[in-house]
């Protein structure tokens, strides 16, 4: 079992004590994989936490990218076996006698050859981290860009203070252009520390270090020009090196190789491609001072292998700054946006495909709604004639029954008794083939309004002449109250309004118990110099309806519960019809109900007040009023022959003159 020696994250406030099992952290933590990759990306989060993928405790760590065989291992057999060549090349060098010896003609432009090429890619690196320091994670690494564009500086001085070269301020000499390499290397090897040592956290004002650099660049430069003789001698003429020279370039070699150790044990925490170029970089870098300790003078085969293995050293710095930071994540980001161009592309034309589908589904759903529509309306056409139809022969058949009851003697009990039932259910089934042909007329959309001035008092008498009686049959209470504040004359659809009350009393009647009341209320809601709004109530003390029951009750063919098809018989279209000729007078309607308390059904209209008063007509629905039609002329209008005999039979009675019009079609 792994444990925990002392490690401990700060960032995340997560103290590892030593001996900690790390199974127990790890399920603690809610972290999934155990391995000890896994523990190193743990520990390392203390050098290098991201700041969008640092916190342990949420499981952010991506354990699953930490493989073991990465490429970064491929990446540093390579570097550890060019780093074999190198050495190789180096010792041999040095076993060589003649080596010495050779001097190299036109060293000036060659050395300049080369210092440009390690000048270029330190100019590189110092924009690669001057472009992207404002990115918070990138911050640190503007100490590096800045070092090295101090290096950059310090390298062409040294390049145009060579020996051979023209004079540039001072003359050039071995002396100037020595003082200038060496510190420019200082400069490289402070860059590479701190990118190397620095966490990579966002560090406020790091930019500010390219100003140390170029005021430290600016101070150097004027006293390697101006006062060399402040500094240490490091190259004697006809001699070489001097021996400070030497130990500084093994301090230097020193220093390189630790950062190389530093570079190899970051990578095997936090393995990158950069580490691994930093770390051959580093190296190289040392190998290339050693070099510089070898020489003698400044033009002989050492000194041009050392800057040789110093352009190497850059190299890598070039391919692991460079190459791995910008340039691969630019090839990767196009890749990926060529492939999410691709993946657009082919999702714009499925959905141009999906388009050309729902466009074709759309007018197949419409042509089907067309045809369903047009079915509906032939339905209801159908239904409407149909139901014209019946009426005419149960009116023949109600008239009949009436005329054979009123010939058959008292004495004939049991056939009048037989007429009578066949009344009685004709006036039934011509109810219902009326609310079916009104249902039907109203779907059709062929029902219109008659509005016309009526008077309030006829059109209540008219309801109480209706139901008193079968009321008062049921034993029954029914009671009329009219506001008497309703204006005595009114612009609306009479029949209609009436056929809504018949249907709420008939209701009424029908699901109240003996002893119970029924009442019709009239009253004033608001009134104004146009029109006024009533309110038409039905209360009745019946069965009453829960709120559940109550939502369904004005949808054609519903019914509180089947049960009450079964008792008390009904089609369900009667407050579907109130409600839509309640919907064509503009008006509201509803009902107020508990179960078992009663009901409530009403509709409030707004009705206009008409100018001209109330035409007083007379309507011969009562006995009384008969006489009138002793001896009246009377046209007869009707198509059916039977309907034609009813109603004449039934005004000869009264002693009328009845012409019956002819159909001339
Ligand atoms: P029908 O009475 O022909 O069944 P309606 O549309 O007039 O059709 O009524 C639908 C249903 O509403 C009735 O079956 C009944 O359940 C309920 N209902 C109507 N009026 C009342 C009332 N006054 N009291 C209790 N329930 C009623």
């Amino acid at each position: 079992m792994l444990n925990f020696k002392s490690y401990y994250v700060q960032k995340d406030a997560i103290l590892y004590k030593k001996g900690t099992n790390i199974l127990t952290y790890l399920s603690d933590s809610k972290c999934q994989i155990v391995t000890r990759h896994g523990l190193f990306m743990l520990i390392l989060t203390r050098f290098n936490p991201s700041p969008k993928n640092k916190t342990i405790g949420d499981s952010v760590l991506d354990w699953k990218s930490i493989t073991p065989d990465s490429h970064y291992q491929k990446e540093l057999k390579k570097i550890f076996f060019a780093l074999g060549l190198l050495v190789a090349v180096m010792l041999l060098s040095r076993a060589s006698i003649t080596f010495y010896t050779i001097k190299i003609t036109h060293y000036a432009s060659v050395h300049t050859i080369l210092e440009v090429m390690a000048i270029v890619v330190s100019v590189m690196v110092f924009l690669s981290s001057w472009l992207s320091y404002k990115k918070e994670q990138a911050r640190h690494f503007i100490f590096f860009g800045s070092a090295f564009f101090g290096t950059a500086l310090l390298d062409l001085f040294h390049t145009l203070s060579y020996q051979g070269m023209p004079d540039f301020l001072t003359p050039s000499t071995p002396e100037k252009a020595i003082a200038f390499w060496l510190f420019a290397r200082i400069f490289a090897l402070c860059g590479i520390g701190l990118f190397v040592l620095l966490p990579k956290r966002p560090l406020h004002y790091a930019q500010w270090s390219l100003l140390v650099v170029l005021l430290s660049v600016t101070l150097i430069a004027r006293i390697i020009f101006f006062h060399p003789d402040w500094l240490p001698q490091t190259f004697i003429a006809g001699q070489g090196l001097t021996p400070f020279k030497i130990y500084c370039e093994y301090s230097l070699t020193a220093a390189y190789f630790a950062l190389a150790l530093i570079c190899l044990n970051r990578i095997r925490y936090a393995p990158s491609d950069t580490l691994v170029y930093l770390f051959g970089a580093c190296c190289i870098a040392a190998l290339s001072e050693l070099f510089f300790t070898f020489y003698t003078d400044v033009t002989d085969l050492y000194n041009l292998f050392g800057h040789q293995y110093k352009v190497i050293a850059y190299s890598f710095i070039f391919r692991g700054i460079f190459i791995e930071q910008y340039l691969l994540p630019y090839i990767q980001l196009s890749e990926t946006q060529e492939s999410l161009r691709r993946s657009e592309k082919r999702l714009s034309s499925a959905l141009k495909n999906l388009d050309a589908r729902v466009k074709k589904r759309t007018q197949e759903l419409e042509s089907a709604k067309l045809k369903a529509e047009e079915a509906a309306l032939a339905k209801s056409n159908f239904l409407s004639n149909m139901s014209h139809e019946i009426r005419t022969p149960i009116n023949s058949i109600l008239g009949m029954a009436y005329l054979a009851l009123d010939s058959l003697p008292e004495t004939a009990t049991k056939q009048r008794d037989y007429v009578q039932k066949i009344h009685y259910s004709g006036e039934h089934l011509l109810s219902v083939v009326n609310d079916i042909l009104d249902f039907s007329k109203i779907e059709a959309g062929k029902m219109a309004l008659n509005p016309h001035a009526f008077s309030f008092e006829p059109f209540t008498e008219n309801l109480y002449s209706l139901f008193s009686e079968s009321m008062a049959k049921k034993g029954l209470d029914f009671k009329i109250d009219v506001d008497r504040l309703i204006p005595d004359c009114v612009h609306g659809d009479e029949l209609r309004i009436q056929q809504v009350l018949i249907n709420f009393i008939s209701n009424a009647h029908k699901f109240t118990e003996q002893g119970g009341e029924v009442m019709l209320k009239i009253h004033l809601l608001s009134e104004t110099a146009q029109d006024c709004t009533l309110k038409f109530t039905v209360t009745d003390s019946g069965i009453g309806s829960s709120d559940a029951e109550q939502d369904a009750l004005f949808q054609p063919f519903q019914q509180a519960d089947n049960s009450i098809t079964r008792k008390y018989g009904g089609t369900g279209l009667g407050l579907a019809i109130c409600k839509q000729v309640t919907d064509l007078m503009a008006g509201d309607i509803g009902i107020d109900s508990q179960k078992g308390c009663g009901s409530v059904f009403w509709i409030t209209l707004t009705l206009a007040k008409p100018d001209k008063h109330c035409l007083e007509v007379s309507v011969i629905d009562n006995p009384d009023n008969l006489n009138v039609l002793n001896g009246a002329r009377i046209l007869l209008v009707e198509d059916n022959p039977f309907n034609q005999q009813v109603a004449s039979e039934l005004l000869k009675k009264q002693s009328a003159i009845v012409t019956i019009a002819k159909c001339v079609f």
